[in-house]
């Protein structure tokens, strides 16, 4: 009996600390202040502010600037492993750790708070806060570690990359026009396509329909050619490749045809290039009268489908207007 009640007792009590603490901890949020978690790239004084630690703030902006200009998490994570860099528990880069990083709004100096929280007064046991108690945005509320254009830039990759949002749209995002419908083409992985022993590699772009792709699909290496040549018929320089820093930065929309593309510049002027195929069934409408028979033969039952992505299949049987790709980075 006694013992029952000191039980209840202690419950009592713990409830009552933990909702305390709950109390406190929001009011600490509502001033902008918030509990201490290690941060790779800070380091924690006294003073309950993030300090940065200048050795880790340097791989940081590192990971940010690589992934902006093109590299993939992977890539990222692969090249910090072989230079024998530590994380913060001295565990292995892996991609999804640079995925966390690179989400991280601390890094940009904001901070949100009461992003988890005690699940109950008895475990104590964090859990995530999916609104079930405010959260709060705070801008500005320690040093940057990168600035907010990086930061930014980074994010709209993220999101490009990220197959949750349907189609992967790295690299070109929404710039691309069909020519004929004006529609914005989307991306999808054509990597099962290999046509007279040429392996297509990255996919195309392609006017999407539930039916497929309606007259125009363009396989990107050779869009990729003709917006490189662009760039450097007006800037003097040839790119290595097409990657959306400098997609972003210089070109508002771009016009691909059947033999050319026209960029439209941020300054106004249009420059158009050629596309070079090795074939003429390479060239946009032969090659999405091509693709749709052979998503024809796949749908009938008639080739088996290898690739779970493969580009326009998934749009029939969902009958929605997603679809996804492979190609993650
Ligand atoms: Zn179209």
């Amino acid at each position: 009996m006694i013992l029952t009640i000191m039980a209840s007792f202690a419950q009592e009590e713990s409830r009552r600390i933990s909702e305390n603490i709950k109390w406190g901890k929001r009011k600490r949020f509502e001033e902008g202040k918030e509990d201490m978690v290690r941060i790779f790239g800070y380091c924690h004084t006294s003073d309950e502010r993030y300090t940065i630690s200048p050795k880790e703030a340097e791989i940081v902006r590192e990971i940010f600037y690589r992934y902006v200009h093109g590299e993939t998490r992977r890539q990222i994570a692969a090249d910090l492993r072989e230079r024998g860099i530590k994380t913060y528990s001295s565990g292995r880069w892996r991609h999804l750790l640079i995925d966390r990083m690179l989400n991280n709004e601390k890094y940009v100096g904001d901070a949100i708070l009461q992003k988890t929280y005690a699940e109950n007064h008895l475990t104590h046991k964090l859990v995530r806060n999916t609104g079930e108690l405010p959260k709060y945005y705070v801008k500005d509320s320690h040093p940057a570690i990168v600035d907010r254009h990086l930061f930014e830039q980074a994010q709209k990759i993220l999101k490009m990359r990220n197959v949750k949002y349907g189609n992967i749209s790295y690299p070109y995002g929404e710039m691309l026009e069909c020519p004929y419908c004006r529609k914005t083409l989307v991306h999808g992985s054509l990597k099962d396509i290999s046509c007279a022993g040429n392996r297509i590699h990255n996919g195309g772009w392609g006017c999407y329909g539930k039916d497929g792709f309606r007259k125009y699909l363009v396989i990107q290496i050779f869009l990729d050619d003709a917006v490189i040549s662009a760039y450097s018929k007006k800037h003097g320089i040839k790119m290595e490749k097409v990657d959306f820093y400098w997609l972003d930065y210089f070109i508002e929309r771009i016009l691909p045809g059947e033999n050319d593309v026209s960029v439209i510049w941020k300054d106004g002027e249009t420059t158009v290039a050629k596309m070079k195929f090795p074939k003429e069934r390479f060239l946009p409408s032969p090659f999405s009268d091509f693709y749709n028979s052979y998503l024809e033969r796949i749908r009938s039952g008639k080739k088996k489908n290898k690739n779970r992505f493969l580009m326009g299949l998934e749009v029939c049987e969902n009958g929605n207007n997603e679809s996804t790709g492979e190609n993650r980075g």
